[in-house]
């Protein structure tokens, strides 16, 4: 006899942490383009994800690989480097799922980063913010090398369930939502993984598809999640040759798409969200200039809640 609890399905119980990881909605940006007849950009409201970002696809893909080839088992401590939203992710599964998880990550990360990490129960290794996100990853490493017992070395970067999961979900979502009319991709680079196995996928669905990845235009940025890759640490899962085209944004300019975003569409996005959708909106005045009609869809990665003490919304 089944005992009451199983009787429950998702259904009449409600879903777990875990389940509740994609199937974002997809977003018009109706009025951002409202002068350009024709063409259309829509974002993906990754903030919907329970753990707030984007990063909740890598980090449950990264999870239960892990768990399914017996490298995370009771006991163990998931470790690894992050900017912020990884770890988030991490965190709130560690705690759902009953594993440890210690993150390394620069000390400039946002205060409400730290909060939120803190508040999950998480470990945190804090590295001078000079060397970035780079010393973060040599720290993660190192700790990985000196005690592999206690560790399961994530490594986000180099982990092919990264961008798995995005080719897996992102990308079918994406082609669902458009009926599989989209003619453009927008995605910025991390680790690269949202970009990389949406574009692997979306390819497959019609390599007509084109691909655009963006970047900050300097290693001194402001975009937080985001790499100049030129002068980082390149993530081993990344390979250029997937886009077809690589465009740069400036710090200011996501700035003001922030505010722009927040005041004219009622949404408030992360930085590098609004990054996305400054990339999106030079790709749809192009289009536009051509006489070519477009659906562009980018990856809205986080909300604002995060950069909310950021100054740039007072100026
Ligand atoms: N934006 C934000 C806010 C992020 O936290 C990240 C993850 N570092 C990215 C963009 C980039 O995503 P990915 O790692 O998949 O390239």
């Amino acid at each position: 006899m089944a005992t009451l609890t199983e009787t429950l399905t998702t259904r009449t119980l409600g879903t777990t942490i875990a389940e509740r990881v994609g199937n974002t909605p997809l977003i018009r940006l109706d009025r951002l383009t409202a002068h350009l007849p024709g063409v259309l950009i829509a974002g993906k409201a990754e903030w919907a994800n329970p753990g707030g970002s984007v990063k909740d696809r890598a980090a449950s893909a990264i999870v239960d690989a892990a768990e399914r080839k017996g490298l995370l088992t009771p006991g163990k401590h998931l470790l690894d480097a992050t900017s912020g939203n990884t770890g988030i992710a991490y965190a709130m599964l560690g705690a759902a799922r009953g594993f440890g998880v210690t993150l390394c990550m620069p000390s400039n990360v946002s205060l409400e980063r730290k909060k939120i990490l803190q508040a999950y129960g998480a470990e945190i290794v804090w590295t001078d913010p000079n060397d970035g996100s780079d010393g973060a990853i040599r720290k993660a490493r190192a700790l990985a090398a000196a005690e592999p017992e206690k560790y399961y070395y994530a490594d986000q970067y180099g982990n092919d369930a990264n961008w798995q999961a995005h080719y897996h979900s992102t990308a079918n979502e994406i082609w669902q939502q458009t009926d599989g009319r989209l003619t453009h991709f927008v995605a910025g680079l991390g680790t690269s993984g949202t970009f990389m196995g949406t574009t692997r996928r979306l390819k497959e669905l019609n390599p007509e598809i084109q691909c655009i990845s963006m970047q900050p235009d300097s290693p001194f940025n402001g975009l937080e999640g985001l790499k100049h890759m030129a002068t980082a640490i390149v993530p081993p899962i990344y390979d250029p040759a997937l886009a077809d085209r690589n465009l740069e944004v400036e710090t200011e300019a996501a700035y003001a798409m922030a505010k722009r975003l927040a005041r004219t569409q009622g949404l408030l996005v992360g930085i590098s969200a609004a990054a996305a959708v400054v990339a999106s909106l030079k790709i749809a005045e192009e289009e536009a200039a051509r006489g070519k009609e477009a659906i562009i869809v980018t990856i809205l990665c986080d909300s604002a809640d995060k950069y909310l003490s950021e100054r740039f919304w007072e100026e």
